[in-house]
């Protein structure tokens, strides 16, 4: 028997949990009860409670961290290739719930059910590729210039903290789990205290198809006081944080005090750039979507969108009469473009700086004015007009569905503008000439770049970011390298070796 708040929670809940009586975090194999102050939930679609549930709190992050221990030397026991195989039993038991995991995190996150299955499909795909990685990262041997065989290994980091944030929850658990556990470590992970069901219930399918128990452990609860519990705990051994600047400054000061490396995603304010000559019925899309999907919750969001001035007002109008058109409404609606924001207080957060905008003298081309509604946290798509980049607007993160449209007259001046930013995570050009799409791309410093395209990411291909977006790496090959560590071993081989005092002798020819 369940005693949710909201029935469609529990319905949703049901195929995962038939009998939860309250949300805690899965450690070891199991749902441990929290021990600290209740978490509350809004529903934002209503803005009314949807769930409520005790923080975990130090007392359980405890209990994780010797689960993971545990869970991790089981783990790490296994052949590579074995554990490849679980991965790849994992991918198909999220595949096999896909459409349960999609409707808990749409209605548990506030996201259109249209986005929530393709990111469900997206977590198959991850546990899918890091099982090919799992036995073909390995070391290598080195031709040392001495009698020694030298060779490298690449081990686990042992116990690794994870923590996450509410914009893409089951999609950045897939992200950052798959590639842990395909080098062999455990994971302890933190998800927004908002958003925790889909990675509790990752982890249950995770261990259902086969994952030894304790290899994957979710904390439900706070970040001040669960995940800081978390990171002070001797056996975690690695720190990955996804989440906003501030609280990034956080983690990575903690993490310094404990000589903990860390890997930092963080946000975002990234130039989507049109030139004139550009197919402006395309780009005009791309600037949309850019924007606009995800409701503007997304780190690697098009928020800056840089037009040529020969193009300037057409441009502008376009993407704004297509802002107008999208369809903003309930997320368990298959029609839904566009769900509400995720939490009141970044709800309020966001229409704040569209007010801020205005004073500062934008012009709202469409969207909202700053006004708060009463209810659901819904945010219309938003241009802005008559935008500086030396503006707040243009220069704060607004993680929402809101966009600043900057003129600019040249290449080299659009590339000024573009790196005029504490961020660096992504970026895009919109141009026919081949050339300069190039030299935009290897110009703009940031950790993605587009070229007549926007917000395409995929496993295989490295993600992170420059400058306060972060640093250290994720997906692809290059998130391996932050799940191990190298070793370096060295063998004598000469029948009478000269072992020496100090150094061991290299031979120069
Ligand atoms: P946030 O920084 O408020 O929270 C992120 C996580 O950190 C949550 O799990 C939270 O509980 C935890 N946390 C908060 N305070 C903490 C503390 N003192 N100690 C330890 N943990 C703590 O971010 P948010 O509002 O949840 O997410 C939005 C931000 O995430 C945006 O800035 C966005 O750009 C960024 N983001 C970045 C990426 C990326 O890959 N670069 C991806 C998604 C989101």
């Amino acid at each position: 028997m369940t005693s949710f708040l909201d029935p469609r929670l529990a319905e949703a809940l049901h195929p995962f949990w038939p009998d939860l009586a309250e949300v805690g975090s899965h450690v070891g194999g199991v749902m441990i009860a929290g021990t600290g102050a209740r978490v509350s939930v809004d529903d934002p679609v209503t803005g009314k409670l949807l769930l409520a549930y005790p923080d975990a709190g130090a007392p359980v992050a405890a209990k994780a961290v010797a689960a993971a221990q545990a869970g991790q030397a089981e783990w790490a026991k296994l052949t590579a290739a074995a554990r490849g195989r679980v991965m790849q039993a994992i991918a198909r038991a999220v595949l096999a719930s896909a459409e349960a995991l999609a409707k808990l995190e749409s209605l548990s996150a506030g996201k259109p059910i249209r986005d929530t299955r393709v990111e469900v499909a997206k977590v198959a795909e991850m546990f899918e590729y890091y099982a090919g990685w799992a036995d073909k990262f390995h070391g290598e041997v080195i031709p040392v210039p001495s009698s020694h065989l030298n060779y490298t290994r690449r081990e686990p980091m042992g116990v690794v903290l994870q923590i996450t944030p509410w914009n893409a929850p089951i999609f950045t658990a897939g992200w950052q789990i798959a590639p842990a556990i395909a080098m062999g470590n455990a994971v302890i992970l933190k998800p927004s205290e908002l958003t925790p069901l889909t990675s509790l219930a990752l982890a249950l399918l995770a261990e259902q198809a086969g994952l030894p128990k304790g290899v994957i452990n979710v904390l439900a609860g706070f970040g001040h006081s669960t995940g800081q519990a978390a990171l002070a705990e001797h056996a975690v051994k690695k720190v990955v944080f996804v989440g906003s600047v501030p609280t990034g400054r956080l983690i990575a000061e903690a993490a310094a005090k404990r000589l903990l490396p860390c890997v930092l995603e963080l946000g975002g304010k990234s130039a989507n750039i049109v030139f004139e000559d550009a197919d402006l019925e395309r780009a005009a899309i791309g600037a949309q979507s850019a924007i606009f999907s995800g409701a503007g919750q997304s780190c690697v969001a098009g928020s800056r969108l840089l037009v040529q001035r020969s193009i300037y007002d057409h441009f502008v109008d376009l993407v704004a009469k297509g802002a107008a058109k999208i369809r903003v409404g309930d997320p368990a609606l298959a029609e839904t473009e566009v769900g509400p924001i995720n939490n009141r207080k970044q709800y309020s957060h966001v229409l704040a700086l569209v007010r801020e905008g205005a004073e500062e003298g934008a012009v709202i081309a469409t969207g909202e004015t700053g006004e708060l509604a009463e209810g659901g946290y819904f945010v219309r798509p938003t241009v802005l007009k008559g935008v500086t980049n030396a503006m707040g607007i243009a220069r704060r993160e607004v993680f929402g569905p809101v966009v600043v449209a900057i003129p600019f007259e040249t290449e080299a001046e659009a590339i000024a503008i573009a790196n005029d930013s504490d961020f660096g995570l992504a970026g895009a050009v919109w141009t026919r000439d081949v050339g300069r799409a190039h030299r935009v791309a290897a110009a703009v410093k940031s950790g993605t770049f587009w070229i007549n395209s926007y917000k395409t990411i995929n496993v295989a291909s490295p993600f992170g970011g420059f400058n306060h977006s972060g640093h250290g790496r994720s997906s692809g090959v290059e998130a391996l390298y932050e799940y191990t560590q190298v070793k370096s071993v060295w063998v004598e081989t000469a029948a009478e070796p000269a072992v020496g005092f100090g150094y061991a002798p290299g031979v120069r020819e």
